[in-house]
């Protein structure tokens, strides 16, 4: 247990949750629990729904309908707490009040920052160019790709060949066969192989997976530009393409952070000790992909997240009532599923790699079971 000094407040503490991630979900389903016991819960969201990653390339193949794939976070909110639509865009520590893009405050005691991760902005310019993040971008995929009436058959280009960028690509491949459409996918990796830090074996199942299934497959080449149909690569080639998914460059959602002159670390999330709090501010907390946990990055993983959520909820109520503080301790093994879209998966546990239907309909019922949870 860690302590720190009492945090002073009124009769009612307002506990403000910034962001309904993974790693708020926890709370927010006790928000009945925390006002029975005098607290004030307020949720800002940009939106009344979280859209659940684990199922979103399910919804990119059309196994699921985004209706499916999304947690109702306004209405857990709403079971005795408020619920503020806006974006956080900034904290003013010494007022305890958050500030929201358009000009809203909103007080605090104790605040919790779990405002995810977005992929690198440059290419959002371009309409043929669709990054993973938000994930609600995975209905967009699949409408394009379900409508598409191009000259022949859509070339998508996918670029990143981490866990994302492959399930992405299994799926659009799923979708273009159901549909009979035909189509060009084609997988660039800046590293030397697809699903870099997972076992050599999920590797080789992947490759074969998805070559099997007609994918083009290019490592050691690194998408630099994109430009009306045309993506251009670090070493002067050229690749055409109809539509891409950017599966890249994710970072912390901290613009909020760098703007309050709050600590960050390397990859953009507020700096939090092992409680996971602020190491600037007593009152300030955050879980999920917008943190940076003792400043380092932890993998960008819902798993993670939804784990930090008890700590959070113990932390935010024991510094408003001067009791001691719970550690987190991240998980060293985690199990990650891909989701192939042919009815089978990929599962990845440490060191343990199958795949078949099996993993596949493991992966379903976790994240049925997830959503229903939540509901
Ligand atoms: C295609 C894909 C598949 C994935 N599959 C898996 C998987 O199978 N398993 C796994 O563990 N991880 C998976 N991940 C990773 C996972 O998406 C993230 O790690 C997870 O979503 C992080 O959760 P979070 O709680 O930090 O943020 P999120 O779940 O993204 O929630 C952030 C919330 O903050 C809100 N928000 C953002 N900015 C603001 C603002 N300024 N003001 C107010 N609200 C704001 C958003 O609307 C959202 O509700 C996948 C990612 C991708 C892209």
């Amino acid at each position: 247990m860690l302590s720190g000094p009492k945090i002073r407040s009124g009769p009612r503490p307002r506990i403000v949750l910034a962001g309904g991630g993974h790693a708020h979900l926890h709370t927010l389903r006790r928000t009945a629990e925390l006002t029975r016991r005098g607290f004030d819960v307020t949720l800002i969201d940009t939106s009344p729904y979280l859209y659940y990653s684990g199922m979103a390339t399910g919804v990119v193949s059309g196994v699921y309908t985004p209706e499916e794939d999304r947690i109702n976070v306004r209405r857990l909110v709403e079971n005795g707490g408020s619920f503020v639509e806006g974006r956080v865009r900034k904290v003013r520590a010494e007022d305890r009040a958050l500030v929201l893009e358009d000009g809203r405050h909103v007080p605090y005691d104790v605040v919790s920052f779990n405002l995810g991760s977005t992929t690198s902005p440059e290419a959002a310019a371009d309409n043929d160019v669709l990054p993973v993040k938000p994930v609600e971008n995975a209905a967009k995929l699949n409408r394009r790709l379900s409508t598409w009436d191009g000259n022949g058959p859509v070339k998508l280009l996918v670029v990143g060949g981490g866990a994302a960028g492959c399930e992405v690509a299994a799926n659009a491949l799923a979708l273009l066969e159901r549909r009979g459409k035909g189509g060009e996918v084609t997988l660039v990796e800046r590293g030397g192989r697809l699903l870099g830090g997972s076992p050599e074996r999920a590797r080789r199942i992947i490759e074969a997976y998805l070559e099997g299934r007609g994918a083009h497959i290019l490592t050691d080449a690194e998408v630099v530009s994109y430009d009306s149909g045309r993506a251009r690569t670090a070493d002067g080639g050229s690749l055409s393409y109809d539509l891409v998914v950017l599966a890249v460059g994710i970072e912390a959602n901290g613009d909020a952070f760098g703007a309050s002159g709050l600590p960050v670390g390397p990859c953009g999330g507020l700096w939090v000790d092992r409680a996971l709090r602020s190491v600037a501010d007593g009152r300030i907390f955050g879980g999920g992909d917008a943190i940076s946990y003792r400043g380092m990055g932890l993998p960008k993983l819902g798993v993670f997240a939804i784990r930090q959520g008890p700590v959070l909820y113990h932390n935010l109520q024991a510094v408003l009532r001067g009791e001691p503080l719970r550690a987190y301790e991240p998980q060293k093994r985690f199990l990650y599923v891909l989701n192939l879209g042919d009815g089978t998966g990929l599962a990845v546990y440490g060191p343990l790699v199958w795949s078949g239907r099996l993993a596949w309909r493991l992966k379903d019922y976790i994240d049925r079971r997830f959503i229903a949870e939540n509901d």
